[in-house]
C-alpha cells in the first residue's frame, strides 16, 4: 500500500484540514503510485502563515553565521542522501538519474554557498556629508515569504529560493508543484534534521488554485518567490502588485542555439542534443530553436537527425536511458498539439512527431525526440514555449540574420552561439537579448554561484543564484550616528 505524506506546519507533520489527499504517479509507469499527498486548502495556508510569523520572530534573532551552520548541515545531509534523493526524484518526475543527481548537487552547492554567506551578508558604510557623523547600512530579514515552485527541478529550484531566504533570517511557506511533492517532503525533512527551529519552514502540498493562489494573496506574507510559467507568474505579480508585496519571477523561455559556419560542428551537435532533449526538453533553458548558418545547415541537420534517432527512451532509473518521459498526460497532449500546429503551418517533420509506445514505454508519457526543419521564425513552434522534446530548426544567411532570429521572441532566458571567431562571440554577447549567453556550450546548465534569470517576458529583473538573490530576501536599514553632540541638519548645515 502506498504511503501517505503530510504537510509540515508549526514544527509537525500534519494532514490537510479535512484530511483530503491526492495520489501521485510515476510518469514512466502509470501503475506505479508513489504516494498519497495532502490536498491542502486555504485554511492550511492560514495556519502555515501564522506559524511562519512565529518562526520569523525566533529565527531572525539567530546570528547569521549560526543560521549558516544549519544550512551547512543541510548540505552535508544532501550529500549523504544524494543517491536516495536522485532515485526518488527520477521515479517522481522522470528525468534520468544522471540529471537528478545533478539536481541534488545544485542544492548542495547552493547550501554551501548560503552557509558561507552567513559570514558576509555585507552591508555598507559611506562617509557622511557632515562631520562627526557616520552612515551605515545593515541588511535585515525581510519577513515571511511564499515560495512557489515548478516540478522540473524539484529540489534545485526550491533550494535557490529557500536556502538564501533562510540564511537572511526569513521564514517561509512553500507550495511545491503538485507533480513533485515527494521531493519537497524529503527536502523539508533534511532542513528540519539539520536543526532548523520548528515554524521557520512550512510545507503545504496541493494544487495551484487551492494552495498557491491563497498563499500569494495572504496578508501575512511579505513577498513571493516564484518559478514557473509566464502565464501563472504574471497573474501572481498582479496580485502582489495590488497588495504591495515584493515578487521575484523566473518564468518561461524559448532559447536558441546559433551555429555559425566556422563552428566546431561536432561540439555543436553534442550541445544541441543535450540542450534540446535533456530533461525531455522540459527545462526553462531547453534549446527549442536551432539557428543554423546556411553554409552548414544541410549536413548539420542530417547528422543531428541520425544522432537524435539513436537516443534511448525509457525509465530514467535505468542507467542506459538518455531521455525520460514527459511529466504527465497534459504535457504529452500539449506536445502533440504543437507538432500538429508545426505541420499545419508548413514546417517539415524530419524525425519523431509521435508518441513512443513500444513495450514498457506504453505505460508512460513518452514522446519521440522531434525535429522540424524549414521553420519560419514567425511560426508558433518557433515562438511559443512547448516544454517538450521538440526542436525547431531555422536557416539564416549570416550572423546579423541569426541574432535577429534569436532575439525575435518574447522570452529572454538563455542563448548560445557556436563559433571560433572571438570577435563574433563578443558581438553576440553584446547583442543577444537574454539573461544567459553561452559561447560554445548548450543553452542549459547553471552554476550555483552565478546569477540566474532572464529578460523580457522571462523575468521581472530579479536574479537567483550567486549574490543578487540576497538583495531580494533582505531589507536595508540605514543608520545615522551623530557623535558631534549638537543638532546637525542634513542639506542645511553643509
Ligand atoms: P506552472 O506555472 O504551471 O506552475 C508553477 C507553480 O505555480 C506550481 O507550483 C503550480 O502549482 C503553481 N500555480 C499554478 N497556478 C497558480 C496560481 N494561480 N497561484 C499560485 N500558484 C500557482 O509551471 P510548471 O510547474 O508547469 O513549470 C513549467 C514552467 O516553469 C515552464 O514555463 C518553465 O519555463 C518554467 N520554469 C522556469 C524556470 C526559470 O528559472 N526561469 C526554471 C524552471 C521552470 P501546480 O503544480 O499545482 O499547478
Amino acid at each position: 500500500m502506498a504511503k501517505t505524506y503530510k504537510n509540515f506546519v508549526a514544527g509537525e507533520w500534519v494532514d490537510a484540514e479535512g484530511g483530503a489527499t491526492y495520489g501521485n504517479h510515476n510518469p514512466a509507469d502509470h501503475n506505479d503510485l508513489i504516494g498519497n499527498f495532502a490536498a491542502s486548502g486555504p485554511r492550511d495556508v492560514d495556519r502555515a502563515v501564522a506559524s511562519a510569523r512565529e518562526g520569523l520572530r525566533l529565527w531572525s534573532r539567530v546570528p547569521a553565521h549560526k543560521r549558516g551552520e544549519v544550512l551547512k548541515r543541510a548540505g552535508d545531509l544532501l550529500v549523504e542522501r544524494k543517491e536516495e534523493l536522485a532515485e526518488g526524484m527520477t521515479r517522481e518526475m522522470g528525468k534520468p538519474l544522471v540529471e537528478t543527481r545533478g539536481d541534488v548537487q545544485e542544492a548542495i552547492d547552493t547550501a554551501y554557498y548560503a552557509a558561507s554567506e552567513g559570514r558576509r551578508l555585507f552591508g555598507r558604510t559611506a562617509p557622511s556629508e557632515l562631520s562627526d557623523k557616520a552612515g551605515l547600512v545593515f541588511r535585515r530579514p525581510a519577513g515571511v515569504f511564499g515560495i512557489v515552485t515548478p516540478w522540473n527541478f524539484p529540489i534545485a529550484v526550491p533550494s535557490w529560493k529557500i536556502l538564501p531566504a533562510l540564511l537572511c533570517g526569513n521564514a517561509i511557506v512553500w507550495k511545491p508543484a503538485q507533480d513533485t511533492p515527494w521531493s519537497a517532503v524529503k527536502f523539508v525533512e533534511i532542513l528540519v534534521e539539520a536543526g532548523l527551529p520548528p515554524e521557520v519552514v512550512q510545507l503545504v502540498t496541493g494544487f495551484g488554485s487551492e494552495v498557491g493562489a491563497p498563499l500569494v494573496a495572504h496578508a501575512g506574507i511579505t513577498g513571493v518567490s516564484f518559478t514557473g510559467s509566464t502565464e501563472v507568474g504574471c497573474r501572481i505579480a498582479a496580485v502582489c502588485g495590488e497588495k504591495g508585496k515584493r515578487v521575484s519571477l523566473e518564468m518561461g523561455g524559448k532559447n536558441a542555439q546559433l551555429v555559425m559556419d566556422d563552428a566546431d560542428l561536432e561540439l555543436a551537435i553534442e550541445g544541441v542534443l543535450w540542450g534540446a532533449f535533456g530533461t525531455t526538453g522540459q527545462r526553462c533553458t531547453a534549446t527549442s530553436r536551432l539557428v543554423l548558418h546556411d553554409a552548414i545547415h544541410d549536413t548539420f541537420v542530417d547528422d543531428l537527425v541520425r544522432r537524435a534517432d539513436d537516443l534511448r527512451l525509457g525509465d530514467g532509473r535505468k542507467e542506459k536511458t538518455d531521455v525520460g518521459p514527459l511529466i504527465n498526460e497534459d504535457a504529452l497532449r500539449k506536445v502533440e498539439s504543437y507538432v500538429r500546429i508545426g505541420r499545419e503551418q508548413g514546417a517539415t517533420l524530419r524525425t519523431g512527431g509521435e508518441r513512443a509506445n513500444d513495450g514498457e514505454l506504453a505505460r508512460g508519457w513518452f514522446y519521440k525526440p522531434t525535429i522540424f526543419t524549414g521553420v519560419d521564425p514567425s511560426m508558433r513552434i518557433a515562438q511559443e514555449e512547448i516544454f517538450g522534446p521538440v526542436l525547431a530548426v531555422i536557416r539564416v544567411r549570416d550572423f546579423d540574420d541569426g541574432v535577429e532570429v534569436v532575439n525575435g521572441v518574447r522570452y529572454g532566458l538563455s542563448s548560445s552561439i557556436y563559433t571560433r571567431d572571438v570577435s563574433r562571440a563578443f558581438r553576440a554577447i553584446d547583442r543577444i537579448e537574454a539573461g544567459i549567453t553561452y559561447v560554445n556550450g548548450p543553452t542549459i546548465g547553471a552554476e550555483a554561484h552565478f546569477p540566474f534569470g532572464g529578460v523580457k517576458d522571462t523575468g521581472n529583473g530579479h536574479r537567483e543564484g550567486g549574490w543578487p538573490v540576497y538583495d531580494f530576501f533582505t531589507d536595508l536599514k540605514t543608520v545615522y550616528v551623530d557623535y558631534s553632540g549638537r543638532l546637525q541638519k542634513a542639506q542645511i548645515d553643509t
